[in-house]
C-alpha cells in the first residue's frame, strides 16, 4: 500500500506543510468510514482535481456531536482496515484517522451554530445535526488547510450548511459537489443501508421511485401514500424546495429540488433530486 495513515494532528501538520512548502494542491474529502462505491467516487474526483502532484487526504471520522441523543453513533458501522485499502485503491495520498480527543481537545465545547438553513428538514428531524456537522468540517478544513473539498450531492442540505459555514468564516476552500452513486436499482448508496435486512432492502428503491414521481407528475401527497403503501414506516419530509435556500416552494422553479428522509423499520434514509435532472 502507499497510502499513509495519519493519526496525529502533528504527523497532519507536517504533511500539510511540506505540501504546502512545495506548492501542491491539497484536496480533502472527509468521511465518517463504512467507505462505498459513492465515498470512491468522491475520492476518484479529488484525484483528478489534485492533479499527480497535488495531494488527496481523505478523513475517517465518526463525529458524535453531529448525532443525537437516541442515534447510531455507537453501531455506526466501522471497518478501517477495508476503508483504507479502498482509498489506497482510488489513489488516496493520506487517510486522516484522528481520536475524538485530537479533534475536540477540549470535550466538544466550541461549537459552531448552522443557523437557520440548519433547522429545517434534516435539522427539525435531527435537532443539533448539523451545527456538529459545521463544527467538524470546519474543525477539520483548520487542520487540513485544504484548497478544494469534495462532498456528496447525496447529503444536500448539508452542502448548503458546509457553504454557508465556509462563507461565514471567510475561508477560501474550493467546494465541490459531486454526483449521487446508485445501486442499479435506485437506491442511494449509504453506509445506512448495511442496516436494512433483506425485506427492507428490496423496498428501500422505492425512494428514489417517488422522487422520480415527483419530478414527472409533481403529486408529493399521492407519492407520500405510495412510499407508505410501499412499506416504509414513517416519512420525515417529502418537499419541493429552492435548491439554493432550502425553503419550501408551491411550484417547482429552475432549481427546484425534491428532498426526502423516511424510515424502513430502524432505518432512516435520505435522498433528493433535482426536478431538472435526467
Ligand atoms: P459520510 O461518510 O456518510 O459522512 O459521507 C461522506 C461523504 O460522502 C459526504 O460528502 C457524502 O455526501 C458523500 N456520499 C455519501 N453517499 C454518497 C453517494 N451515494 N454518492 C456520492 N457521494 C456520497
Amino acid at each position: 500500500m502507499k497510502i499513509s495513515l495519519i493519526e496525529t494532528i502533528n504527523e497532519l501538520k507536517n504533511l500539510v506543510e511540506k505540501c504546502q512548502r512545495g506548492g501542491f494542491p491539497i484536496v480533502f474529502v472527509p468521511t465518517m468510514g463504512a467507505l462505498h462505491a459513492g465515498h470512491v467516487s468522491l475520492m476518484q474526483r479529488a484525484r483528478a482535481e489534485a492533479g499527480p502532484d497535488g495531494l488527496v487526504i481523505a478523513s475517517i471520522f465518526v463525529n458524535p456531536t453531529q448525532f443525537g441523543a437516541g442515534e447510531d453513533f455507537s453501531r455506526y458501522p466501522r471497518d478501517l482496515q477495508a476503508d483504507v485499502a479502498k482509498l489506497d485503491a482510488a489513489g488516496v495520498d493520506a487517510a486522516f484517522v484522528p481520536t475524538v480527543e485530537a479533534i475536540y481537545p477540549s470535550g466538544p465545547a466550541t461549537n459552531l451554530s448552522a443557523g437557520a438553513i440548519g433547522t429545517r428538514w434534516e435539522g427539525e428531524s435531527r435537532p443539533g445535526h448539523f451545527d456538529g456537522v459545521a463544527t467538524v468540517v470546519a474543525r477539520l478544513f483548520e487542520l487540513v488547510e485544504p484548497d478544494v473539498a469534495i462532498f456528496g450531492e447525496k447529503d444536500f442540505q448539508q452542502f448548503a450548511v458546509i457553504q454557508q459555514m465556509v462563507a461565514d468564516q471567510g475561508l477560501k476552500v474550493k467546494l465541490i459537489k459531486a454526483p449521487t452513486m446508485r445501486e442499479v436499482d435506485g437506491l442511494a448508496m449509504s453506509s445506512r443501508n448495511a442496516y436494512l435486512s433483506e425485506a427492507e432492502r428490496s423496498i428501500a428503491p422505492k425512494l428514489y421511485e417517488t422522487l422520480l414521481a415527483v419530478r414527472d407528475d409533481g403529486r408529493i401527497e399521492d407519492a407520500k401514500q405510495a412510499l407508505l403503501a410501499a412499506g416504509f414506516d414513517k416519512i420525515d419530509y417529502l418537499a419541493l424546495v429552492d435548491g439554493t435556500t432550502l425553503e419550501p416552494l408551491q411550484t417547482p422553479a429552475s432549481n427546484a429540488r425534491i428532498i426526502v428522509a423516511a424510515w424502513l423499520g430502524n432505518t432512516r434514509l435520505i435522498d433528493n433530486l433535482g426536478m431538472a435532472d435526467e
